[in-house]
């Protein structure tokens, strides 16, 4: 089918592993995070234009992308940021077309961590699902899992939407505080919604 959901949720929230919870039931995933992520590996069709831009020193000798120099850079400075988003966004906007259009499912996931801060991506989804989670929980994920200070964490929510913002552009919303057991109910009901969306869309 031609129906599209955008999902979305803050660092930490869950969105991959919900994600991956619809892929299992039949949905086609496209994680512009793993995108962006592709884009700044060695060979990557970014690194031409980040070297060009930034200077060689923020390429590593493997010819990835020098993230830990590139996110002091673009943390200092709002000027360097917008010219790495000016690099990535039309690469990210691309691959996400390209890989899309070669999606194999019963309807496709974009997931989109900052879904809400982009107008362009609001539109380009027929729906929008919010994985929603109490601060608290996601700062305490988050520090475990990427050995960050609880101050690094609260630093890269900021950047990002209010939770109360997302809520507000959800039509869905998952809240992942608990189980997951609990959660997989809640996805599979989605999903039977989706289906449905999916077939209608046609
Ligand atoms: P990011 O924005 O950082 O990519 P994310 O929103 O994709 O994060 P996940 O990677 O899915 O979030 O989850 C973050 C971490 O929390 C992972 O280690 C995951 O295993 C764990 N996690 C997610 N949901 C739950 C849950 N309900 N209970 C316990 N742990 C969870």
């Amino acid at each position: 089918g031609n129906f599209s959901l955008g999902l979305t949720g803050g660092i930490g929230s869950g969105k991959t592993t919900i994600a991956n919870m619809f892929a299992e039931l039949g949905a086609a995933l496209i994680d512009t995070d793993l995108i962006a992520h592709e884009l700044t590996m060695p060979g990557g069709l970014a690194i031409p234009a980040i070297r060009e831009q930034f200077g060689s020193e923020f390429i590593a000798a493997d010819g990835a992308m020098d993230r830990a120099a590139i996110r002091q850079l673009v943390f200092g400075s709002l000027e360097q940021k917008h010219k790495l988003e000016a690099i990535l966004h039309p690469l990210i906007r691309s691959e996400t077309e390209r890989l899309a259009a070669e999606a194999r499912g019963d309807y496709r996931i974009f997931v989109v961590p900052l879904l809400v801060e982009s107008g362009n991506w609001k539109q380009r989804v027929d729906r929008i699902l919010v994985v929603d989670c109490n601060e608290e929980t996601q700062i305490r994920r988050v520090m475990s899992r990427n050995q960050l200070s609880r101050a690094q964490v609260e630093a890269i929510m900021r950047n990002q939407a209010r939770r109360q913002d997302r809520l507000n552009a959800a039509d869905d919303v998952i809240v992942n505080d608990g189980d997951l057991k609990n959660i997989r109910e809640e996805v599979l009901r989605l999903h039977q919604q989706y289906l449905q969306l999916a077939d209608i869309s046609k």
